[in-house]
């Protein structure tokens, strides 16, 4: 059966599917990163699981895999296939798909993790055949997805849909980013488990565990969750302003708060608006798989494009 290698690096671990053409996932796999062990040999880990995928594919699908989608964390330059830099992996300028297209013999497309589950959730997910939208993870940090007509955007340096570094506090919290006041501050899961386990005195209480307060009424979770909403609708209005997106869609560990989150969330952005229109605003449908799946994409994508350009006279 004809089918992809789909490849999600994480920080600590790696998730791998081989997807058919309508989407089945007809194996799935995962292992550790092995971060420890150094950039090299991560590298290296990377290229001995694609090729033990491929040779599963070949063995129990009856043809090898027709190409291969990874996508991987930090900054990627998705054009040139440059694994560029990530902080997590300490890995500089590994020209990534050459080193995977050497190994498996097919062709690579390489893609930057938030983006290409970005691309999954817009496609597959909760955004299903939207022509705009944004996905916004919130975990450690906050990154995003920037949706137009079927693709991603990158921007002129990779960089787009970073809107975890929109300042919402001028002069507020300092961030590794070097500015002050980012959103990722004031509204990822870890800023919050941070502000509730100051708030309740609980130096392992989290946002989860801040999520149930509100639930169960305690005004001081009300208030600590309160800022994350707000300061969240803040940018959420700066980025809808400037993209005007017909949904956005948030994931990430935050998101799982479910209606603790939507519904402030939604009433704190209606309440911004003036002249801009109203996305709808949901939870991700994809959960932690929603890269794999994207990197899925990504390979049929390059496919799709190969194909076309061989039948063309
Ligand atoms: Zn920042």
């Amino acid at each position: 059966m004809r089918h992809v290698i789909a490849l999600d690096v994480g920080g600590t671990g790696m998730k791998a599917a081989l997807i058919g053409p309508d989407g089945e996932l007809l194996h799935q796999a995962r292992r550790a990163t092995g971060r420890e062990r150094g950039p090299d040999a991560v590298v290296e880990g990377i290229l001995g699981f694609a090729a033990e995928l491929s040779a599963y594919g070949a063995e129990h699908l009856d043809e090898p895999a027709s190409a291969a989608g990874v996508a991987v964390p930090g900054i990627v330059d998705a054009d040139q296939g440059i694994a560029s830099y990530a902080a997590n992996l300490g890995w500089r300028d590994v020209p990534l798909r050459d080193l995977l297209a050497e190994r498996l013999g097919i062709p690579v497309a390489l893609g930057h993790d938030v983006r290409t589950g970005g691309l999954a959730e817009g496609r597959i997910g909760a955004g299903q055949g939207t022509d705009r939208f944004l996905f916004i993870p919130l975990g450690t940090g906050i990154a995003g997805a920037i949706g137009i007509a079927g693709r991603v955007e990158a921007g002129a340096h990779g960089f787009a849909g970073e809107i975890g570094h929109i300042v919402v506090r001028p002069g507020g919290a300092p961030c590794p980013c070097g500015q002050a006041g980012c959103l990722e501050r004031y509204a990822s899961a870890a800023a919050v488990s941070e502000a509730w386990a100051a708030a309740c005195g609980d130096p392992d209480a989290d946002a989860a565990d801040c999520a149930k307060a509100v639930t169960s009424g305690d005004p001081n979770a009300v208030r600590v969750w309160q800022e994350a909403v707000d300061a969240l609708a803040d940018g959420l209005v700066t980025a809808l302003t400037l993209l005007d997106p017909r949904i956005v869609i948030i994931g990430g560990g935050l998101a799982e708060a479910g209606e603790t989150l939507f519904t402030p969330l939604r009433e704190a952005v209606r309440k911004r608006v003036t002249f801009q229109k109203l996305p709808q605003i949901v939870p991700a449908a994809l959960g932690d798989t929603a890269g794999c799946l994207g990197a899925g994409l990504l390979a049929w994508d390059l496919l799709a494009t190969t194909d076309s350009t061989e039948v063309t006279p």
